[in-house]
């Protein structure tokens, strides 16, 4: 089984997370199906509009953080940070987390989230590039990296979709936003029932495709431009250097990308200091 699916519906894309087992957890596979089909959605001439959804009860619980698969030679990037420090796996990092990221969200083609169920993590990552966000009644929306003692995920987007007291608050508590809350601070532009989710994205998106291609494209990178002009892709950059620093700290402390829980690390000090005596 794929773990993107990929249909055309006359000039909409409509791709869909497919991993619900895991509640669409990204992996490394995963990321590279979802480029693909990305880059197939561009090239069909036919299609004007692309749907991003998910199968299953939740959007996306974020990267699925299971140790990453050892390469031919038996090495995973966890093993090649004695040697070489970090370098590999924040070079991954840049590539799949951050740049595909940017790349989404400037596609040459107007894109549309639907989003139900939990949005978390790495899940905001997938829902944010895109220009349009449906929210269905029962979608919820967190961060909760701060727990893994980084200051947040890879593409920071937070301050830009919500402004700058909320993002804090998110960050700070990795507390849930709900959908209402995401309509009312301008975070996606329409809740509606989740029954009616697929129908009311793809009814848009239908409605956008109707327009000259161009000027939607026209359209679209006035808007990216102009967040970029505003210091969006700059900030991006340094706040993921931040972000990398997160992971610096979390193997100087922990031996692992990223810490412990405060409460288990309180509780490893305490028997190594009883040990030490
Ligand atoms: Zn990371």
């Amino acid at each position: 089984m794929s773990l993107i699916d990929y249909r055309r519906d006359e000039r909409v894309a409509v791709i869909s997370l497919n991993r619900p087992e895991k509640a669409n957890a990204q992996n490394e596979a995963m990321l590279l199906a979802l480029d693909q089909a990305f880059d197939r959605a561009v090239e069909d001439d036919e299609v004007r509009v692309i749907i991003l959804r998910a199968n299953g009860k939740h959007f996306s619980a974020g990267h699925d953080l299971t140790p990453r698969e050892p390469d031919a030679r038996g090495q995973s990037m966890i093993d090649d940070v004695p040697r070489n420090g970090l370098l590999k796996m924040l070079k991954w990092e840049a590539k799949h987390y951050l740049g595909l990221s940017r790349k989404w969200r400037d596609l040459p083609k107007p894109t549309i989230a639907a989003v139900q169920g939990a949005c978390v993590g790495g899940g905001l990552m997938l829902a944010w590039p895109c220009d349009l966000i449906i929210a269905a009644d029962d979608a919820r929306f967190s961060d909760p990296v701060v727990r893994m003692g980084i200051g947040g995920v890879e593409y920071h987007g937070h301050t830009w979709e919500f402004g700058a007291r909320k993002a804090k608050e998110m960050l700070f508590t990795a507390g849930f936003i709900d959908a209402a809350e995401a309509h009312r601070l301008g975070m996606v532009n329409r809740v509606v029932a989740r029954t009616e989710l697929d129908e009311h994205t793809l009814a848009l998106a239908r409605e956008v495709a109707t327009m000259h291609p161009h000027a939607l494209l026209m359209a679209k990178q006035a808007v990216n431009q102009t967040l970029d002009a505003m210091g969006q892709y700059n900030a991006m950059q340094s706040v993921f250097a931040l972000h990398s620093l997160g992971h610096a700290n979390a193997w100087a402390a922990c031996n692992w990308p990223v810490m412990a829980g405060l409460d288990e690390m309180v509780d490893a000090n305490r028997e190594k200091r009883s040990g030490d005596t």
